[in-house]
């Protein structure tokens, strides 16, 4: 097991924001990173790659609140035959026809894909929700192995619901349990719409037995506070918190753009967080996210459309000018929450041996005072050269180390035009 140098490296502290000259140790055994003088760089040259960041700034990668991996291959697939009309048609023509037709092949390729869009764009953990109704069984282990193999650590878990009946449903329910009982895990529901009395309370019945949390999309779309109504009497947060999805700091509820203030009190008087996903909600035309009432658990998605969060952090930022109550800083302490939800959970892969590399060749000064303004309308994720995950160096020069990238894009993009041709 090497132990890494960064030479030379400008730090950035992701949470003070201060700026120093550095010269950084990182080790894949302890999580945390070590700062060592000029005159001590000799000791450490046996046992050490050392890797020059002179003119590089460094910082702590990113992690992505709400992502699905298993949309990945349909990048390009060209939309129905008939235009999606609504939101819930949307699902039907696209998303449910698409997971549909996964299996264990395309599950891999779809993982290993982007697990490597995500180190390359900086992030180093990924939390997903995976759905695959005629490749349930194992399929989040296909998963986990693959972002293991790329590098990159992980939160997964299975999007149960009983839109395709009663046995997926119950074997949505049946991979969750197999899975968390070995590994951090989540308990994933796909949303209070085709979620069932019955399913749910097994949910969170599985929840409290492992200590775990619920991660659902919430209120995406008017629909799902519709058909609530309609079917349980009370709108979605208030079936959720009573049903005691709420109750733990694991919980993750996504999206929650269509809440009343009385749900939005709910949540944020609980101990459950809120990722917000804005590119996607532009891109289904759902509406617009306003975290004013949530409070301050609040992280950024990607829901599936690409692997870059920052990018992601960016969007909201803009559009939240209108639409939100987000400001400079809390677009960026947005971006950084997914560590305190890690690290207050005890979530393994969240350390500070997690680090991205930057060729920012900035044109103005940048300074503690003004980071902000760089990391708004400055930084990218293009100027990602390397990425360290859990002290490992898997991008160097904006190449994956750890995988053959390109026998990957290769194989992915058969195993697309095959998912393709199943769909037409
Ligand atoms: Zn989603």
């Amino acid at each position: 097991m090497m132990n890494l140098l960064l030479k030379n490296a400008v730090y950035i502290d992701w949470q003070t924001l201060e700026i120093s000259k550095r010269n950084i140790l990182v080790r894949q055994d302890i999580t945390d990173i070590q700062f060592i003088k000029a005159t001590e760089i000799k000791a450490h040259d046996r046992d050490t790659e050392v890797l020059d960041c002179t003119g590089k700034l460094v910082t702590k990668s990113f992690a992505i609140g709400h992502h699905h991996a298993y949309s990945a291959l349909a990048r390009g697939m060209g939309a129905p035959k008939k235009k999606p009309e609504n939101f819930h048609e949307m699902l039907q023509d696209v998303w449910w026809t698409l997971d549909k037709h996964l299996d264990a092949e395309l599950i891999e390729s779809s993982a290993l894909v982007t697990a490597m869009a995500c180190a390359k764009a900086g992030s180093t953990f990924i939390i997903d929700h995976h759905s695959s109704p005629f490749a349930v069984r194992g399929s989040l282990e296909i998963i986990a192995k693959a972002f293991e193999q790329v590098g990159v650590s992980h939160l997964l878990c299975y999007e149960i619901s009983d839109r395709d009946g009663t046995v997926i449903a119950r074997e949505g329910l049946d991979e969750t349990e197999s899975y968390i009982r070995h590994h951090q895990g989540l308990v994933g529901l796909h949303a209070s719409f085709t979620v069932s009395n019955d399913t749910l309370k097994q949910a969170v019945r599985i929840m409290q037995k492992h200590k775990s949390g619920i991660h659902i999309h919430v209120a995406e779309d008017p629909y799902d506070q519709e058909r609530c109504l309609k079917e349980h009497g009370k709108r979605v947060v208030g079936r959720l918190s009573e049903a005691g999805v709420l109750n733990s700091p694991q919980t993750i509820l996504v999206h929650c753009l269509h809440l009343d203030m009385n749900e939005k009190e709910i949540i944020r008087s609980s101990p459950a967080w809120v990722v917000q996903n804005c590119e996607s909600n532009l891109n289904n035309n759902v509406g617009y996210f306003n975290g004013s009432g949530l409070g301050e658990k609040i992280m950024h998605g990607t829901d599936g459309m690409h692997s870059d969060i920052l990018r992601s952090a960016r969007a909201a930022y803009f559009v939240g000018q209108r639409f939100d109550n987000i400001k400079d800083e809390s677009a960026y302490r947005r971006l950084r929450n997914v560590h305190h939800y890690l690290s207050h959970n005890d979530f393994k892969g969240g350390g500070d041996n997690n680090l991205i590399v930057l060729d920012y060749d900035t044109p103005t000064p940048l300074m503690r005072e003004n980071f902000f303004g760089h990391f708004l309308f400055g930084i990218t994720s293009n100027h990602i050269t390397d990425v360290i995950s859990g002290g490992r160096l898997i991008v160097r020069d904006r190449k994956i180390t750890t995988v053959d990238e390109q026998a990957i894009l290769k194989e992915s993009r058969k195993q697309a035009e095959r998912l393709w041709k199943s769909i037409r």
